[in-house]
């Protein structure tokens, strides 16, 4: 019998507006999805089409001009009670940023403090949640954690600063404090972007291993199909704001249903065949602070219908969790 996937979060209508002086930028709009416990979920799509905001909304980390207008993060909780992180008061939303939830953002540098050492980074983030007694404790389980992230000689790293460190080794020290605090989801913002095509492979064979060791679900923010393909069980794919297509990993590359999806298949060479000409998507990104009518990407479909400049496709389920958003279906 097919096991029912049980969700560990659940996205419900999610909208993000920023308050710019050039207008209202419509940066997520009621963007929905479900996350299983236990999977790697893929946020895909071109720089600019709000998946590290949606990311960010998950537990209120947008920054003002930006606001999170409506929608629902359902979060179930290990004791099985379920909660909107979207209602919680600051001090409560940090009780489980960082700690049942927890981040890797794209860029080391900026993710490490210059002024402090990579062990006392570590030792902070798990003693703002009550999880090591002092420093010493905290260091103690630091070295632990760097040797769990394959950093060679902990005992020493222990002692650097980050300016010390390469930049593979850095996105190690930022893994390390993501896992400090054995968080139930690991939310990774484009974790390999930043580093050397060398090490990138690294990094998501640690991501990998990190999931395994902490029982981790990862929701992994990434513009690189390489990387879905490599790690993901299901993954969304957005576009300007919204999401288009939903299934796994296989559904969206053996038989992608949405002409966005599609394109973007498309524009990832391959390198068994001769390539005379790279395919893109023509056109650009839409201007989100207004946003084209109906389908947002009408402009740039090559299959555009007159429906499609009038009315707002919904995601529609045509196999067993595969959804898509458009008026072909
Ligand atoms: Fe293209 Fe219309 Fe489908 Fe949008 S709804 S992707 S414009 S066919």
């Amino acid at each position: 019998m097919r096991r029912v996937p049980e969700p560990i979060l659940q996205v419900r209508d999610l909208t993000v507006h920023f308050y710019t002086y050039a207008g209202i930028v419509k940066a997520i709009e009621k963007v929905s999805f479900d996350v299983y416990r236990g999977e790697t979920f893929a946020l895909v799509g071109e720089t600019g089409c709000g998946k590290s905001v949606t990311s960010r909304a998950l537990t209120q980390l947008i920054e003002s001009p930006g606001r999170i207008v409506s929608g629902q993060v359902l979060y179930h909780k290990e004791d099985g009670s379920v909660v909107d992180l979207l209602k919680l008061k600051e001090e409560e939303i940090r009780q489980i940023r960082g700690n049942e939830i927890a981040y890797i953002f794209q860029d080391p540098h900026a993710s490490l403090d210059p002024l402090y050492t990579v062990g006392y980074q570590i030792a902070e983030a798990m003693g703002v949640h009550g999880k090591v007694k002092d420093i010493k404790e905290g260091i103690k389980r630091a070295i632990e954690i760097l040797r769990s992230v394959l950093i060679p000689d902990p005992e020493r790293r222990v002692k650097n600063y980050p300016h010390e460190l390469s930049g593979g080794m850095k996105q190690r020290v930022v893994i390390g404090i993501g896992v400090a605090n054995n968080p139930r989801i690991l939310i990774a913002d484009e974790p390999t972007t930043a580093l050397d095509v060398t090490v990138q492979a690294q990094i998501l064979d640690l991501l990998e291993r990190m999931k395994e060791m902490y029982k981790a679900t990862v929701i992994l923010i990434t513009h690189n199909l390489g990387v879905v393909a490599e790690i993901a069980d299901r993954v969304a794919v957005m576009y300007a704001g919204k999401i288009v297509e939903i299934g796994s990993v296989d559904q969206i590359f053996k038989n992608p249903l949405h002409p966005y999806t599609q394109g973007l298949l498309r524009a990832v060479p391959n390198p068994m065949t001769k390539i005379e000409k790279l395919e893109a998507i023509p056109g650009t990104v839409p201007n989100l602070i207004n946003p084209p009518s109906g389908c947002r990407f009408h402009p740039r479909c090559p299959r555009v219908m007159s429906i499609c400049k009038e009315k707002v496709p919904e995601l529609k389920e045509m196999e067993p969790g595969h959804f898509v958003a458009c008026h072909l279906y």
